[in-house]
């Protein structure tokens, strides 16, 4: 066993999980920490006017083609396509041309 020392270690600001690479670091704080309050959704809590789905994505590039499925989420209510803050390294920024990300506060929220 070797033992490490003089080494950085990077702690995430909210649920103090640790990483050796600041960028891993940095995207688990942006786009997978549900402790985060950037990353709590209001529609989460169990809107009635949130809908989920699935949807499939095809691209080509130069290295083929892609098909890339993941959920969606849309709002009845505001007639809406909405994206989370797990964004997916597969998902493209021409995928959310149309959608809105999805909203840490709602005065239209309604629980189920
Ligand atoms: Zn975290």
């Amino acid at each position: 066993m070797k033992e490490l020392t003089n080494t950085t270690i990077y702690a995430c600001e909210f649920c103090s999980k640790w990483y050796k690479r600041k960028h891993h670091c940095l995207h688990h704080e942006a786009h997978r920490c549900f402790q985060n309050p950037n990353n709590q959704h209001k529609c989460l809590e169990g809107c009635k006017h949130l809908q989920v789905f699935n949807k499939t994505e095809y691209w080509v590039d130069f290295a083929g083609e892609h098909e890339f499925t993941h959920k969606d989420f849309k709002c009845a209510k505001y007639d809406v396509e909405m994206y989370t803050y797990r964004l997916h390294p597969n998902m493209k920024v021409y995928q959310f041309i149309n959608s809105i990300r999805m909203p840490l506060k709602c005065h239209l929220y309604e629980s189920v």
